[in-house]
């Protein structure tokens, strides 16, 4: 057995707050243990409570700092992270330009491995301890990146992207390769370990009809995994969507047709929806995704997170890197708050943190096993410090409640915000060091 008891302040969300006022919607603790324990949260309670609990347990103490789940990114390329900070492009140069000459790259396995080591050591530098990644269309991309949070113990959904057509040599699987090698994947990932395997056309423009008919049959094959593909993000993509399947009603309508639409449906962007995509979107369960940083970045457009929820539809949010400018949820939610301010409204710092990890937990249809510190889910974990730079701690010297507080770090915060991130218990923002030009070095 191993255990360890955390001493800190700690937040944890039961629902989404229904307003600022909303104290029954998390649990807040001044002076919190959280117990760990072979990978899961054994107890929670004020310190003294949970000591009398585990009085031989060692103890980690980081008070003042803030205790909170892991954050959850529900949409980001793995095979994108020295794609990210590319320069002068909307989407479809963007792709063509930066992004598929550098997704060739990964039929490699070793740099595919060194890759997902670097990727996963990023994501928890940023308290990110779940992320649903779309993978190169190299079954070998998959298989670094699962073998490698495999090693670390660390849920991860992720699947290698489907691409028959509007793709480079070397970019491109078939309509049955592509079927085949996303079926042996699940089988062989899938519940394995923490990883769910996540069946990933990477979006209509770059799959023929036939493609798209078999990943819906491989969705009906495999009720158990996702499925997650990009919707709507730009004028020009959905012209030409429109060209390629002259018999869709809409954009929806193509994956709708193909079986592809349910609750474990994640959607990138749908940004410019028309009212029958968002009636479809409220019917079938499926989740679209915010991406304000790859948004913003990419002059795709705003996405209408409060006119999708006022429809009971569940959006998740997410970084989207390469496109995205940060691996950071501290960050994602600054340029969402200002995305949603363009639309005349203002994302609450509770619903805001709400999201980025129970809210994106329930999008996953995870939120027992993740996106909380409840007792009986996995313990991931982070640390954050509120005062983690001189200027976040001026201004923390006026920030009087929890509300004040977490918007700093929304605003304000980044890396240097987490103290620690813990993934199944095991502390891992360590790993981050040495610095990864050190790594560079590495043998391939
Ligand atoms: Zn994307």
């Amino acid at each position: 057995m191993t255990q360890t008891l955390l001493r800190g302040r700690l937040l944890s969300f039961h629902r989404d707050p229904q307003g600022p006022d909303d104290t029954e919607a998390y649990t807040y603790i001044e002076d919190a243990g959280l117990l760990m324990r072979d990978g899961l949260i054994a107890a929670r309670g004020t310190f003294a409570e949970v000591r009398a609990q585990a009085p031989q347990a060692p103890v980690t103490d980081h008070r003042p700092h803030l205790m909170m789940a892991g954050f959850i990114d529900t949409h980001i390329h793995f095979p994108q992270v020295q794609v990210i900070a590319s320069w002068g492009a909307q989407l479809l140069d963007w792709l063509n330009g930066y992004t598929f000459p550098e997704e060739t790259r990964f039929a490699d396995p070793a740099h595919a491995a060194r890759m997902a080591r670097a990727y996963l050591d990023l994501l928890t530098a940023h308290g990110t301890t779940t992320a649903v990644s779309f993978c190169s269309v190299h079954a070998a991309s998959a298989e670094a990146l699962f073998a490698e949070a495999t090693h670390r113990d660390m849920r991860m959904l992720a699947g290698k992207v489907m691409m028959d057509r509007n793709a480079p040599d070397g970019l491109r699987d078939t309509a049955q390769g592509g079927y085949d090698d996303s079926k042996a994947l699940i089988d062989r990932w899938h519940g394995k370990g923490r990883n769910g395997y996540v069946i990933t056309p990477r979006f209509a423009i770059t799959s023929t009809p036939e493609q798209l008919a078999m990943a819906g049959a491989l969705a009906a094959e495999h009720p158990e995994c996702h499925v997650q593909t990009h919707l709507s993000e730009n004028r020009a993509e959905i012209a030409y969507t429109a060209e390629l399947y002259p018999e869709a009603r809409d954009y929806l309508d193509v994956y709708e047709g193909f079986g592809l639409l349910g609750p474990k449906t994640l959607l990138g962007h749908a940004i410019h929806l028309t009212p029958r995509e968002i009636d479809a979107l409220a019917e079938t369960g499926a989740h679209p995704v915010f991406c304000p940083t790859s948004n913003l970045f990419l002059g795709s457009g705003l996405f209408d997170a409060p006119g999708l929820g006022a429809r009971g539809i569940t959006s998740g949010i997410a970084t989207d890197v390469g496109a995205g400018t940060s691996y950071c949820m501290l960050q994602t939610l600054n340029e969402g708050y200002k995305v949603l301010q363009l639309q005349g409204h203002a994302l609450h710092p509770l619903n805001a943190f709400h999201w980025a990890t129970r809210g994106n937990a329930c999008v996953l249809g995870l939120q027992d096993r993740i996106g909380t510190l409840d007792a009986g889910t996995e313990a991931d974990v982070v640390v954050l410090d509120s005062r983690a730079t001189p200027a976040m701690a001026l201004r923390c010297e006026r920030a009087g409640t929890l509300a004040e507080e977490l918007f700093v770090l929304q605003v304000m915060g980044d890396d240097r915000a987490t103290v620690e991130t813990y993934v199944a218990g095991t502390p891992r923002k360590a790993t981050t060091r040495p610095p990864l030009q050190q790594r560079a070095a590495e043998p391939a």
